[in-house]
């Protein structure tokens, strides 16, 4: 039985108030809280085990890369990866999908090759691609959502070309909530010889992912939505995309030899990981997925569910508010508008009131806005910690909103 109070105890920053009410935090797509073993971690890290990682010969400096090296481990056990030398270690998303369009990308693409995006991408797997486009003359072709915000996996498959090189495509949208079948869409690249990047910075948060099941060239994590600490991250690299790869950053570690004249690398994964990384974040990060896979991927999910059921059910009871994204199955994240003069920040304001903490804007998806033609939505993302009494707290805020703004 899932005892979301037990769990709420383990987070400390739950149990503060905000403008004088309860905090309900309902931001968990921009950033997680963490819980107190995380915490606990990260003090003790730096309070008795701190010390620079891979370099050291001495008692601090062993203890510290133990730690750290550990996390490659459970990283590739959250993602279902049989062999963790598939594991980059990084400081999030962004520098992951940096890292495969400078080190993969780039010297594979040419002027006329094509990437295929969903137009529900966050900037972090859009931008990069721009660069390869302004550089190099790679070529983006969008792949529009239904009315529900549902993506089509035969439709990605469909827009396929002798020229497509690359598709990066989310797992789970993080203003939609939309999950995409993100296998079919894999089997097609592979079959055609096609890479596809996953990110999976969303979708890794809200259930349990098997990134060998599925069947992707590349799978980006971000720590920080994980429960972890900001600066942290993962991307998992099949082994034979990583032998194709070429180092994105230079610097201590990565290497094995440097002579004025030559330079030999480092192994993989090693090869891939630059300069003193987020020693500390990382040993964080390996608690907070040890703490979720105790709790329990499926278990987290099927709460997940119920919150997202029920507050679809009290949003429909608001006939003044238009939710962006109804795609059956999808995750607990609902980004909406409010009929009238309302802008989504002022909603925000008088949400954060009430103690409500929700996201207000483009949430890091132009294309997206722009296909929906909104200018900018209202976000409520839930996690595993968030309760049906909260869903009702956000009810009552935006009633309170409406009434001033009607
Ligand atoms: N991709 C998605 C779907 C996201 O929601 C985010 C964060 O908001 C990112 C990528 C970027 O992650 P980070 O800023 O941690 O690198």
């Amino acid at each position: 039985m899932y005892d979301v109070a037990r769990i709420r105890a383990d987070f400390p920053i739950l149990s503060r108030e905000v403008n004088g009410k309860p905090l309900v935090y309902l931001d968990n797509g921009a950033s997680a809280q963490k819980p107190q073993v995380v915490i606990d971690a990260v003090t003790k890290a730096y309070a008795h085990e701190y010390a620079n990682v891979h370099r050291g010969l001495h008692t601090l400096s062993t203890i510290a890369t133990e730690k750290y090296e550990a996390v490659r481990g459970i990283v590739a056990r959250f993602l279902g990866v049989g062999d963790e030398e598939q594991i980059i270690l990084n400081s999030g998303t962004t520098e992951g999908i940096n890292m495969i369009a400078y080190g993969w990308a780039m010297p594979r693409l040419q002027a006329g090759d094509e990437i295929l995006l969903s137009v529900m991408e966050h900037h972090a797997n859009i931008v990069p691609w721009h660069f390869l486009r302004e550089r190099q003359g790679v070529v983006l072709k969008w792949v529009d959502v239904d009315s529900t915000g549902a993506l089509d996996p035969q439709a990605m498959i469909d827009a396929i070309t002798p020229k497509t090189k690359l598709i990066a495509v989310t797992h789970l949208s993080n203003v939609l909530g939309t999950k995409v079948d993100v296998k079919p869409i894999c089997a097609a690249a592979r079959a055609r010889g096609i890479a596809v990047m996953v990110d999976g910075s969303q979708a890794a948060v809200h259930g349990p992912v098997n990134v060998e099941a599925l069947g992707c060239d590349f799978y980006a994590i971000t720590g920080h939505k994980l429960y972890g600490p900001s600066g942290s991250g993962a991307i998992y690299v099949r082994k034979d995309r990583m032998a194709e790869m070429r180092p994105f950053m230079g610097g201590g570690d990565m290497i094995k030899e440097v002579s004025r004249d030559a330079v030999i690398y480092n192994d993989p994964p090693m090869k891939f990981e630059a300069g003193t990384p987020g020693i500390v974040q990382t040993i964080g990060l390996g608690v907070a997925l040890e703490y979720m896979m105790n709790v329990g991927m499926e278990a987290i999910a099927a709460h997940e569910e119920d919150l997202g059921r029920y507050t679809q059910d009290r949003l429909n009871g608001l006939n003044w508010i238009t939710v962006q994204g109804t795609a059956p199955g999808k995750a607990a994240i609902f980004s909406f508008t409010m009929d009238g003069a309302a802008h989504a920040h002022d909603i925000s304001t008088i949400l954060d009131k009430k103690g409500v903490a929700v996201r207000a804007g483009q949430h890091c998806t132009g294309p997206l806005m722009a296909h929906l033609g909104v200018d900018a939505t209202c976000r409520a993302s839930f996690g595993m910690y968030n309760t049906r009494e909260e869903v009702d707290l956000l009810i009552e805020a935006l009633e309170l909103a409406h009434d001033l703004f009607a």
